[in-house]
């Protein structure tokens, strides 16, 4: 596996690549979730992917304040471990820049706008963050020049948005999602989690038991929100159900496919999960 840090070793990497070249996008701080979007690019049944890259890039432009916050500043970093793990999964390079290396001009003029699916949801708590996540997508993309890209269910909102920017400004990528991965307690692994105390982690288990007991009918979705905001020391953010392609609301019951999605924060830790119902 090789470790590169600029633009123009990863240029130079790729011109020697023949084949399919499958790109993995991750901020790092590597956990199983990411192992699985690994797997899913080496073990992909109706492809075959030459090359397989993984990035590691802590994005300053999908954070609040372009970056200047203490969800950034915070957010768990390690390369060198995370370079360890992807060799051993069979990755064969790591794009892992420096801030200045992706953005020289320091904050970009020109960004990708995600409209109305980037500002509900997540977009309405985190006001920018998809206009940052797509911008630098759409960076990795024109850098890296992936045949295919895999992106995790974990990040539905995302998902649905990327899938949504390949179409509206024909990208040349073929887009692949992979199921959410869970510890065995059932939380949705999350670079995140590494911040909760054991105690916090069962709190934070209202939110998928409530996803659940949605997507099997045991209640309605007034019900479902009532159960998480009285759930003790989880402060809900939203719990909502929206057709997946669009993100648009959708009435309860669903009578076609849906998405359950919610977000809660849990000492001082924000998280996010989501069911197909
Ligand atoms: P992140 O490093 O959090 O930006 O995540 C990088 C990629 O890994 C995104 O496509 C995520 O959706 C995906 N991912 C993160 N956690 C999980 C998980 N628990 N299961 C599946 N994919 C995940």
């Amino acid at each position: 596996m090789k470790l590169i840090k600029t633009t123009a070793e990863l240029i130079d990497a790729l011109v020697a690549v023949r084949g399919t070249i499958a790109l993995v996008p991750t901020m790092g701080a590597l956990h199983d979730g990411h192992l699985s979007l690994i797997s899913a690019a080496h073990a992909d049944s109706d492809s075959d992917n030459d090359v397989v890259i993984a990035s590691i890039f802590v994005n300053p432009l999908q954070f609040a304040q372009l970056g200047n916050c203490d969800d950034y500043r915070n957010y768990p970093r390690d390369v060198d471990a995370d370079a360890q793990l992807l060799e051993s999964a069979g990755v064969d390079f790591v794009f892992a820049p420096e801030v200045a290396e992706m953005y020289p001009l320091r904050t970009p003029e020109v960004w990708v706008s995600t409209g109305e699916m980037g500002s509900q949801l997540e977009g309405a708590s985190r006001p920018g963050h998809f206009d940052g996540v797509a911008t630098v997508v759409t960076k990795l993309f024109n850098l890296i020049r992936p045949h295919r890209a895999y992106f995790g269910q974990k990040d539905a909102q995302q998902l649905a948005i990327i899938r949504r920017m390949v179409h509206d400004l024909n990208l040349r990528v073929d887009i692949r999602a992979v199921p959410i991965s869970r510890g065995a307690d059932g939380l949705a692994e999350s670079s995140r989690n590494q911040h909760l105390s054991a105690s916090d982690r069962r709190k934070a288990l209202a939110l998928p038991t409530t996803l659940t007991a949605l997507r099997d009918r045991r209640i309605d979705l007034d019900q479902a929100r009532d159960q998480l905001r009285n759930c003790p020391g989880v402060d809900m953010d939203y719990l909502e159900v929206v057709s997946p392609d669009t993100l648009q609301p959708i009435t309860w019951p669903p009578t076609a496919p849906a998405l359950a999605l919610g977000a809660i924060t849990v000492g001082g830790t924000r998280l996010i999960d989501n069911m197909d119902i």
